[in-house]
């Protein structure tokens, strides 16, 4: 008799995510294997956690290390593994100290509690966040209030610090609402990624950058998502030369393990004292070293050649694809190892697209519904391209000349 994991699941865990149903017995490089050893291209990565597939050689010997020495020590004492990563996070970005969390909410509550102590400090009567419509920040309750998705937020109370919702691109707005309500900080994903995989053009980031700087608002970006890579960049901000007082990091940065955290610039990281702020987890010396062996990879030159390559080889094809069978795709977007795209067709029928690419082993997300999201590993090949390619538009051909949703 093999185990029902599914209606063991309904039975004993808190149905908060809708799950596919299969259930994962391994992962080896850019491929997961169910219990009956069935293999999925991995196109989702844990929702953009494993940057590097699975299993990867230099994560595998990163954890053996390790773990061979110490798990868990608590922030009294100096931690080698921790220091080193904030380090090479800095070298690699901008001027300043990193704080550690465990998740992404926490980075976000980290930076909601840093932004208020600026405000505190030297904030000259500015206080409260602004952030975009259809962001997505987090789920604990600071977090869940900067998250600008109504089914995430409208059930639960909100804390009560003003946030300004802006539409994107639209800087003349910005521009507004930093003169009329005085925000202390804009918050923003350079492609929000739950929103519906929406990049921020780069003369937006840039623009509003600009008024940041000119009208004494702190200029933050929520990388949680963006980073690490997925965009082809270490941090998606770099691809429009912009300096951020505050990156907000997680995802991909423990290599598979819970590390999130605050890259806080000079004008923030001396803020937080003793007992301002904490936790007793993070920073994990084995999320940590596991973070290590990730910046290792990410910062190789040959790396780095193989993930522009295969980045380009991936859009190119999708273009192919959109423009062969614009009856099915809307449009295609995203930057990068992070692609939306929006089906002409109904929720019903985007989840049974889902499931039958499952069902030809290739594990897709799909989000707002009917969007198709892509966080495909940054180990992705191009046969792996042109597998995931033949599949999906053979799948969508059988979803017939597509209504519109
Ligand atoms: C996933 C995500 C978060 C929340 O991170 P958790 O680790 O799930 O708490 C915050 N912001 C963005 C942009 C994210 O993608």
């Amino acid at each position: 008799m093999t185990t029902d994991w599914r209606s063991l699941d309904e039975q004993y865990i808190v149905s908060t995510y809708k799950r596919l149903p299969i259930a994962i017995a391994k992962g080896e490089g850019n491929y997961l294997y169910d219990t009956d050893g069935r293999a999925y291209l991995d196109l989702f990565t844990g929702l953009a956690v494993n940057v590097l597939g699975h299993s990867h050689p230099r994560i595998v010997q990163a954890l053996r290390e390790q773990g061979e020495r110490f798990l868990h020590i608590s922030n009294v004492f100096l931690n080698p593994p921790a220091i080193r990563l904030a380090q090479r996070l800095i070298d690699n970005t901008i001027p300043g100290k990193v704080f550690f969390s465990n998740s992404g909410a926490e980075a976000t509550e980290a930076a909601i509690k840093l932004i208020h102590k600026w405000t505190k400090a030297e904030g000259a009567g500015r206080t409260g966040i602004a952030v975009l419509r259809n962001s997505f920040h987090g789920r604990t309750l600071g977090a869940v209030r900067l998250t600008r998705q109504p089914h995430v937020y409208q059930d639960f109370p909100q804390p009560d610090f003003p946030v300004y919702e802006l539409d994107a691109e639209d800087a003349e707005q910005l521009r507004a609402v930093c003169r009329s309500e005085k925000p202390a900080a804009l918050l923003m994903e350079p492609v929000l990624g739950s929103g519906g995989v929406v990049p921020l053009s780069e003369a937006y980031l840039r623009e509003a950058e600009a008024i940041c700087r000119e009208e004494g608002v702190l200029f933050a970006m929520d990388e949680i998502q963006t980073g690490m890579g997925r965009t082809g960049r270490l941090f998606a901000y770099q691809h429009a030369g912009v300096t951020p007082d505050l990156i907000l990091f997680a995802k991909g940065v423990g290599g598979g393990l819970p590390l999130g955290g605050v890259i806080a610039g000079q004008r923030l990281m001396n803020l937080f004292k003793p007992g301002d702020h904490g936790t007793t987890f993070a920073p994990s010396p084995l999320s940590a070293a596991l973070g290590n062996a990730v910046l290792d990879e990410l910062l190789d030159p040959a790396f780095r050649a193989h993930v522009s390559d295969v980045i380009g080889y991936l859009w190119g094809r999708l273009e192919e694809l959109r423009q062969r069978l614009p009856e099915q795709l809307q449009a295609l977007r995203g930057k990068g190892m992070m692609v939306g795209i929006p089906l002409h067709a109904t929720p019903e029928e985007a989840a049974r697209l889902q499931q039958n690419l499952l069902a030809e082993g290739i594990l897709v997300d799909v989000t707002q519904k009917t969007i198709v999201r892509l966080l495909p590993p940054l180990t992705l090949t191009r046969a792996d391209v042109d597998r995931f390619v033949d599949v999906f538009a053979r799948q969508l051909t059988a979803l017939g000349t597509g209504k519109e949703v």
